[in-house]
């Protein structure tokens, strides 16, 4: 998979893709990563990518050409460009997997200032992301965050084939509960399942727990996830004993 992104601070995104599951995934060629800096795409000898508002106020914005300009350098057939603004629609896992799936070239635009001239964002911007109902200096994070949840999901990035499945978001719940050695630790122990080798029943608290987890913590889940008659019969347990349910 192929991502550019827009940013006048390419150093932000690079120090982001260094470590870890990015950074390997990148050295391995996994996914293909360009920076571009609308900098150089400036005219004057200041490079300036900014500007003064017009009807006044506060703060600047980010100029239509040279975004525009850059835009066009790292433009291939098939991308899309999505600009990354508090005003998107709010990044989900399910937004994650569909582009992952379909494998669309992205190219990620990250404002700054005020934001970004209006007539870029309805002429060059196809799409627009946000991270949620808050506000961020840049949109260099938010593009990392694009970058990090989908590249973990790229073939053979993550070593174990399960681990993005069982993930929270991915199966429409959230995560089940993890414990490692030792057995016990300031006081509790690893649930009796987990040391007994019995893989079937191993599925299985992890399914209960997972729904556990969600009707607990994210209850408003429960109400967009294919559940079975198993996990109904449990989650009505939960209801039952609510003020005794111990994660
Ligand atoms: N004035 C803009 C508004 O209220 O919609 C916010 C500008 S913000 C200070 C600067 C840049 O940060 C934005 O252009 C955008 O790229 C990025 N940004 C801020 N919050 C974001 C969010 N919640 N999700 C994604 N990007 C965000």
């Amino acid at each position: 998979m192929r991502f550019d992104v827009i940013s006048i601070f390419p150093d932000m995104i690079w120090s982001g893709v260094r470590e870890g599951v990015c950074g390997r995934a990148l050295s391995a060629g996994k996914y293909q990563l360009k920076v571009w800096n609308p900098r150089d795409f400036t005219t004057d000898r200041y490079q300036t990518v900014d500007d003064r508002p017009y009807g006044g106020g506060p703060g600047m914005v980010m100029k239509y050409q040279p975004l525009a300009d850059a835009i066009a350098a790292a433009r291939t057939p098939q991308a899309r460009v999505v600009y990354l603004s508090p005003q998107g629609q709010t990044l989900t896992q399910r937004i994650v997997e569909d582009r992952v799936n379909r494998q669309t070239p992205l190219i990620l635009v990250a404002g700054r200032y005020e934001g970004i001239d209006q007539r870029f964002i309805d002429q060059v911007c196809d799409e627009e992301w946000s991270l949620g109902d808050y506000i961020l200096s840049g949109g260099e994070l938010a593009a990392l965050v694009v970058i990090d949840a989908m590249v973990r999901l790229l073939p053979g990035v993550l070593g174990h084939h399960q681990s993005a499945a069982q993930d929270s978001h991915s199966t429409g719940l959230l995560d089940c509960p993890h414990y490692t050695r030792p057995e016990q630790v300031a006081g509790q122990v690893v649930p009796d399942v987990l040391l007994s080798g019995d893989h079937q029943a191993i599925s299985d608290w992890r399914r209960k727990q997972a729904l556990l987890q969600t009707y607990k913590k994210r209850p408003d889940l429960l109400l967009t996830v294919d559940l079975s008659a198993r996990d109904k019969a449990w989650l009505m347990e939960f209801t039952q004993n609510d003020t005794k349910v111990k994660l």
